[in-house]
C-alpha cells in the first residue's frame, strides 16, 4: 500500500490539475460512469465536530474509495490547525485491497475551489467584471485564486463575519493585481459572480442583494441545516449542482425544497452542462446558482491523480500492509 502524506501534496498537485480532474468527474457522473455513495455526516457530540464519510466508484477511471473526516470548528483557535481535517483511502476495485492513503486537507481545498471554478467557467456571463466573496475562512483564498482564472475580473469585493480575516482574500486580489473593497452583504449587488463559503446555518446573502445576471456559487452548505442564501433566491435562479441527492439533502437547495419553493427536478447536474446536454445559462439576465455540496468522487479523482504523480516522482511511501 502507498502513503502520500499531507506535507507532500503541495509539491504534487496543482490548481489546474484539480480543475481538470473535477470537471472530468462531473462529466463522468452525468454519463452514468461514476456514482457517489450516500454521505454519512454526523455531529459526534465532541468538540462540536462534524465527522463523516464520502465515497464512490468511478467505473471508467477505476477509482474506488472514500474520504473520512470533517470539520472541527475549534482547531484553529486552540491548536493552530485548520478546521477541516480529512484523509482519502483508495482501494483496488478488482480485489478490494487497500491501495493508498492520501492526506486530504489541501486536496479538499483544491477540489472545492475547482468545483466552483468549473461552475463559473460554464455558467457565469463572459463579461463578468466584479467577483464577490462571502466568507474569508481557510477555503476562501483557494476559492478566489481559482475563480480569478475563469474570467477577466477587474475588482474583488468581500464580506466576512469577522472583518479582521478579510486580508486573507484581499491578499489574493492584490497578488492578482486587482483592487479589493470590503462591503456590507447588501453590497454584493455590485458583483457579477458571488462565491459563498461560510459555515453559516442562517441565510446571509438575501434575494435583494443579488442583481440580474449574477452567477452564485454556494460552497459552504454541505451538511443538514447549513444555509448561506435566502431560499427564495433559488426559486428566482436556475439551480445547478454537483449531485442532486446531495443538493436536496445536505446542500443549499435543502431549504428551498423543504419550503416547496423548488422541486428536485428543477435542479440540473453540472455534468450535463459540461457534456453539452444542457445549455446552462440561457440569457444575460438570468441568475445561475451552483449548489456545490462536495462529492466523494471529487476527492477520489484528485487523490488518484496525486498517487500517480507521487509514484512517478518517487515520493510515495510503500508499506507492506
Ligand atoms: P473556516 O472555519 O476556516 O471559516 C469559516 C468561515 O465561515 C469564516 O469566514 C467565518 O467567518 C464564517 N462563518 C462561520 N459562522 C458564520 C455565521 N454564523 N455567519 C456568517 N459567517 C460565518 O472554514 P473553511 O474551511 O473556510 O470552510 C468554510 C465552509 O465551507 C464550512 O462550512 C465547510 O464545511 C464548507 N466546505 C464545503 C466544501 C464543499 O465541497 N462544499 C468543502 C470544504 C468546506
Amino acid at each position: 500500500m502507498l502513503i502520500v502524506p499531507e506535507n507532500r501534496i503541495a509539491d504534487l498537485m496543482t490548481e489546474e490539475a484539480a480543475f481538470d480532474a473535477v470537471e472530468k468527474t462531473f462529466a463522468a457522473m452525468a454519463g452514468g460512469d461514476a456514482y457517489n455513495f450516500p454521505v454519512v455526516r454526523e455531529a459526534i457530540g465532541h468538540e462540536d465536530a462534524l465527522y463523516g464519510f464520502k465515497g464512490g466508484f468511478d467505473r471508467a477511471g477505476l477509482t474506488l474509495g472514500l474520504k473520512a473526516g470533517g470539520y472541527w470548528p475549534h482547531n484553529h483557535e486552540r491548536r493552530e490547525m485548520i478546521n477541516h481535517q480529512s484523509t482519502v483511502f483508495l482501494f483496488d476495485p478488482d480485489t478490494g485491497r487497500a491501495k493508498a492513503v492520501v492526506g486530504g486537507n489541501l486536496l479538499t481545498a483544491l477540489r472545492t475551489a475547482a468545483a466552483s471554478s468549473v461552475s463559473i467557467k460554464h455558467l457565469a456571463r463572459d463579461d463578468s467584471n466584479v467577483i464577490g466573496m462571502v466568507g474569508a475562512g481557510h477555503q476562501s483564498a483557494f476559492q478566489l485564486r481559482s475563480a480569478l482564472k475563469q474570467r477577466n475580473f477587474q475588482k474583488v469585493i468581500g464580506w466576512n463575519q469577522q472583518p479582521e480575516d478579510l486580508p486573507r482574500i484581499e491578499n489574493v486580489a492584490v497578488e492578482a493585481g486587482l483592487p479589493f473593497e470590503a462591503v456590507p452583504l447588501s453590497g454584493m449587488s455590485e458583483a457579477d459572480v458571488v462565491i459563498t463559503i461560510t459555515s453559516a446555518f442562517q441565510p446571509l446573502l438575501m434575494n435583494d442583494y443579488v442583481s440580474k445576471g449574477t452567477h452564485i456559487a454556494c460552497m459552504g452548505a454541505d451538511t443538514r441545516g447549513k444555509q448561506e442564501v435566502e431560499s427564495s433566491l433559488l426559486a428566482r435562479a436556475m439551480v445547478f449542482t454537483d449531485e442532486i441527492p446531495q443538493s436536496v439533502s445536505i446542500g443549499e437547495a435543502q431549504h428551498a425544497v423543504a419550503e416547496g419553493l423548488i422541486v428536485e427536478k428543477d435542479i440540473v447536474e453540472m455534468g450535463s452542462v459540461i457534456k453539452g446536454d444542457h445549455p446552462g445559462r440561457t440569457s444575460a439576465e438570468q441568475i445561475t446558482l451552483f449548489d456545490g455540496t462536495g462529492v466523494g468522487l471529487q476527492d477520489l479523482a484528485v487523490a488518484a491523480s496525486v498517487v500517480d504523480l507521487a509514484v512517478r516522482k518517487g515520493v510515495a511511501i510503500e508499506v507492506d500492509f
